[in-house]
């Protein structure tokens, strides 16, 4: 027997979302999509409809969905793509031809930090210098140089890709370890505590990762398809494994456990100092020692010189 796209009731169904009881045709599913982005953004107030928002887009099948999905929902509002080209030879040129793809499509606005150029290293420059896994270290200097890029754009928001499955074993991760602080700081909204902080916010929170694979695939949306090579298997991908197998025996697991988790971080908020910050003395953004953990990976790399 054919089956019918449970939400218009004449096509034929493709994508079967068993914590939704729908099976939706290609059409429907990106309605769907673009409307649970929507609803997260207003349940949230993560802006308002008007507002110019940064979108981080490393190339991955997440962010561009997420950029795409956005200018879908808000027609209204104002987004620019913020890229950091890391530098990472057979990977970082991909990732910033299909941002660059993307951003023209859309017609939205595109800064780009280059590392190369404006730090004078690579990520790649800085895994041959260094021993142990890069990743840590990368994401401390992405995170700094995004807040650069949101000046560059004078945007006060910045919205990341993080999707469901993601979100959900990050916190996890940080319970089992009894990180309290780091949970609490998982909030949908991160307020900035000092000047020149963005506020932060995560429309896909509520979306699965796989769909952000089929919105990017049905909506023609280019991405990258190389992966990262200092990219390794992580704690957070065996909690992930965990999750997808109670997924099998209850299809709304993921989402009990988010709902779960937003009311712990409440009560946690509201009970947890968090370390105060002042501003580092090189750089001048948010620091919780006297120099930043950028400028002190700035530091490293500028007395190692690569070149
Ligand atoms: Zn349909
Ligand atoms: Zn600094």
């Amino acid at each position: 027997m054919r089956r019918v796209c449970s939400r218009c009731g004449k096509e034929r169904s493709e994508i079967n979302l068993p914590y939704a009881k729908m099976s939706l045709c290609p059409l429907c599913f990106q309605e769907f999509y673009v409307n649970r982005i929507r609803r997260t953004v207003r349940e949230f107030s993560m802006f308002k409809p008007d507002d110019r928002v940064g979108v981080a887009v490393s190339g991955g099948k997440d962010s561009v969905a997420l950029l795409h999905g956005l200018c879908k929902a808000f027609p209204e509002a104002d987004f620019v793509a913020l890229h950091v080209d890391l530098g990472i030879e057979g990977y970082s040129q991909h990732c910033k031809v299909k941002v660059e793809e993307l951003a023209r499509n859309l017609n939205v606005d595109l800064f780009v930090f280059d590392l190369k150029e404006e730090l004078g290293f690579s990520i790649s420059d800085y895994a041959r210098s260094r021993r142990g896994k890069v990743c840590s270290h990368c994401g401390v200097i992405k995170r700094h140089v995004f807040e650069e890029l949101a000046e560059r754009a004078d945007v006060k928001v910045l919205a990341t890709g993080h999707n469901l499955d993601d979100y959900v074993a990050l916190m996890l991760n940080n319970f089992f370890a009894g990180n309290w602080i780091q949970l609490a700081r998982l909030k949908v909204v991160l307020k900035p505590i000092l000047p020149r902080q963005t506020v932060k916010v995560k429309p896909l929170i509520k979306t699965p990762e796989d769909e952000n694979l089929l919105y990017c695939i049905y909506a023609d949306i280019p991405f990258r398809d190389v992966n990262c090579p200092y990219a390794h298997t992580s704690r957070l991908r065996r909690n992930r494994e965990i999750l997808d197998f109670l997924t099998k025996y209850n299809p709304n697991f993921k989402y009990q456990a988010l709902k779960r988790f937003l009311e712990l971080i409440e009560i946690l908020d509201a009970s947890i100092k968090q370390p105060e910050l002042r501003t580092c003395k090189v750089c001048g953004f948010p620091s919780s020692g006297e120099i930043c953990a950028y400028c002190r990976r700035i530091e490293i790399m500028v007395r190692h010189d690569p070149s």
